[in-house]
């Protein structure tokens, strides 16, 4: 690694070497995990999750080196999520994915399973901090819903995102996204499993609800290569150009956690 914050997915900069700059890595808290479906406690008093999603508050797709990134305008309640394991209404902040090849790309897993992609939709608690940077430092400061991409049919709304993706080839682009309603990318169940976790990025931070869905939604192979082969890890200045793939961190030790479900067996 060159510099302090210089982390990555590669050999020398990927997961395995992050606890160098950033300790809590190795914290009791991290995030993504294996969910073992049988060791879920399915809780009765978990609530239906509620997506007030009907604003499309969307305002531009980015490429930050790591991920692919579409933002929302979250200066109000417009796009909230609520109900499930929180105990107030989180803001939409923005969403990315992860994905790798020959089926693996999910950062969480399914008793072992990989799917080749996961969304995350990353939500802050503006009632209780007031700014996301805060949200993200507290233990209950953000909600993040994942969602995994398994392969199949076309989805429809997922090709408005594919199609943008060129303008966002390189580390460190952004253009205009608006009028996109995530609404499109959600499964028709909205059970879920639920556990105390971080970010599965640097700064790792313990400060995630994670809230993951239990029905994947499926995208085609052709839309999954587009991510694979459009977007760079790399700038456009750098010489060398590297595809951005395989994006996420594998599952991290329990450590004592417990995995609600909201829904039995
Ligand atoms: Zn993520």
């Amino acid at each position: 690694m060159t510099g302090h914050h210089c982390w990555g997915y590669g050999e020398d900069d990927g997961p395995s070497e992050w606890h160098r700059y950033f300790p809590i890595a190795q914290g009791n808290r991290q995030s993504p995990i294996n969910i073992i479906a049988n060791q879920a406690v399915f809780n009765p008093s978990l609530n239906p999750l509620v997506l007030s999603y009907d604003h499309c508050t969307s305002i531009n797709i980015s490429n930050n080196g790591h991920s692919v990134m579409v933002e929302f305008d979250d200066l109000d309640n417009q796009t909230v999520i609520s109900g499930g394991p929180l105990n107030d209404s989180y803001r939409l902040k923005q969403f990315h994915f992860h994905w790798g090849t020959h089926g693996q790309g999910s950062e969480h897993t399914v008793d072992g399973k990989s799917y080749p992609c996961e969304l995350h939709l990353v939500h802050w608690n503006a009632r209780a901090y007031p700014t996301f940077e805060e949200a993200a430092a507290a233990s209950d400061g953000l909600a993040v819903i994942g969602i995994f991409l398994d392969t199949g049919g076309q989805h429809p709304g997922l090709s408005r995102l594919t199609d943008a993706l060129y303008m966002v080839k390189f580390k460190g682009t952004k253009a205009q996204f608006d009028n996109f309603n995530p609404k499109c990318l959600l499964p028709s169940s909205l059970e879920y499993w639920t556990y105390p976790g971080s970010l599965t990025t640097p700064p790792l931070n313990e400060s995630v609800i994670w809230i993951v869905l239990k029905e994947p939604i499926k995208v085609s192979e052709k839309q999954m290569d587009r991510f694979r082969k459009t977007l760079l890890f790399s700038g456009e200045e750098e010489d060398e150009r590297i595809q951005m793939v395989n994006n996420f961190r594998p599952p991290q030790p329990l450590n004592g956690r417990k995995v609600q479900a909201s829904f039995k067996g």
